[in-house]
């Protein structure tokens, strides 16, 4: 039989409580938690899992909580690289490693943990579907038109959640989305090299003028394995710049640069093998970019904006929308509230997020004009408590304030 007659006879289930589109950190959050909470839920995604997805992989401290709060910590890090530090690298060369708690797991590995612990609680896995459009009875969203194979299925539903990603098309077919340009756009490739082992052990992050208005990242995985890559923002910004739009960026070059510019970087590709291919994505960042809801649909994770602009570290943020949104359904439905009020509750809890988001998008003056990446390091290396106000941004154990903006930086000068 064929792969398209095996997927042609499957037969869907007509209705479920809540249909989760897409099973990346925020679907498989969300899902999870419904699921737990004794919620009939159906998760579908357009691929079989395991499949992978272009990632740097790096798990920040946002992403440890959340996935303490799944209950998969400990699998998750009986796979994962666990890493102590961010080392931020600056274009003279100067480094400060900032502290936090975090790891490096390979997305093709982490986003099946997440999927199966879905399953595990409940939620019911589709075979691979793809979302074609809602269904909708008077502007309330009432289910979604599926695409398993060659064949159209509708599926009913109470709630339908997108937790579709960067890609744009499932937003605009929902009528979610308000930009269709990403943030950001990033490429990353596997390299293995044994002799760099011990070497690079942290999340090493670094601005160099020749990667204007980006960064680069060497993250280490297990067994050798690192996870090289360069990412650039279009963020406010960068338009102010002028020059320096995505449009105008080769991201290969800008890997190629990153290579020749970045000593550790060089040797990393000169000695070691690549695996598979440099591959590039797409970022949304800072909670912009689409609508969070309309009647009978939330939209959560990064198809709602939540990777952060500067670094480009998403996973933690997807799965913690992806938990809030599922939380403000299970709140609803216990005290019975109605569409309006669910939505309303799910949209506080997001923009209770903006601050944070806004620091990041601020921070990105770091990408544009990357030598005060070189003032911010000099000045923490000579202040401890500049290096602790730092790693508490990074562990969201302090609140952002300014600290990135041209007060914040004017203000660590004095302090
Ligand atoms: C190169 C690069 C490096 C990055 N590095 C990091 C990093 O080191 N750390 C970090 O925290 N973040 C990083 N990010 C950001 C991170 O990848 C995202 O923030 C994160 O994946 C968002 O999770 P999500 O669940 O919202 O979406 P995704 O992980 O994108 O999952 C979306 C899912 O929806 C499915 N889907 C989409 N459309 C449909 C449809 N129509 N029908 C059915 N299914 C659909 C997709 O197949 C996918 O499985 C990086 C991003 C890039 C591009």
């Amino acid at each position: 039989m064929s792969p398209s007659a095996a997927t042609d006879s499957v037969i869907l289930p007509g209705h479920c409580e809540v249909l989760v589109i897409g099973a990346g950190p925020a679907g498989s959050a969300c899902a999870r938690t419904l699921a737990q909470g004794g919620v009939d839920v159906l998760l579908a995604d357009q691929h079989a899992f395991p499949r992978d997805k272009v990632c740097g992989d790096g798990l920040i401290p946002d992403a440890y909580a959340a996935l303490t709060r799944l209950g998969v910590l400990e699998q998750v890090m009986a796979q994962a690289r666990p890493a102590s530090h961010v080392g931020c690298v600056g274009p003279s060369g100067g480094r400060i490693d900032v502290p936090g708690t975090m790891a490096v797991l390979p997305r093709k590995q982490l986003d099946d943990i997440l999927c199966r612990a879905a399953v595990a609680a409940g939620a019911r896995l589709l075979p691979p579907a793809r979302f074609e459009s809602p269904l909708e009875e008077a502007g309330q969203v009432v289910g979604a038109r599926l695409k398993v194979g060659d064949t159209s299925h509708e599926i009913r539903c109470d709630w339908l959640v997108l937790a579709t990603g960067a890609v744009p098309q499932a937003l605009i077919a929902a009528d979610m989305c308000e930009r269709r340009t990403p943030s950001g756009i990033a490429l990353r490739g596997y390299v293995k090299n044994d002799a760099m082992v011990g070497r690079i052990t942290a999340l090493d992050v670094v601005w160099h003028r020749r990667l204007r208005p980006g960064y680069g990242w060497i993250f280490p995985c297990r067994d050798g394995v690192f996870n090289i890559g360069v990412g650039i923002a279009h963020s406010h910004n960068t338009l102010k710049d002028g020059r320096l739009g995505m449009k105008d960026v080769n991201l290969r070059e800008v890997f190629a640069a990153f290579t020749e510019c970045y000593p550790p970087a060089h040797e990393l590709m000169a000695g070691g093998t690549l695996q598979g291919e440099l591959k590039g994505a797409p970022l949304r960042c800072t909670l912009e970019g689409a609508r969070f809801s309309r009647p009978g649909l939330l939209v959560t994770g990064e198809a709602a904006g939540t990777t952060y602009s500067f670094t480009g570290e998403g996973i933690g943020k997807a799965l913690e929308t992806g938990i809030l949104a599922a939380q403000a359904l299970l709140a609803g439905r216990d005290a019975r509230r109605d569409d309006a009020a669910v939505r309303a509750d799910y949209e506080s809890h997001l923009r209770a997020l903006k601050p944070r988001f806004d620091l990041y998008e601020k921070a990105n003056r770091v990408n544009v004009h990357p030598w005060l990446a070189d003032l911010v390091i000099w000045r923490a290396k000579k202040s401890p408590r500049v290096l602790a106000r730092m790693s508490g941004v990074l562990n969201e154990t302090s609140n952002p304030g300014n600290l990135l903006s041209f007060k914040g930086l004017r203000r660590m000068f004095f302090e």
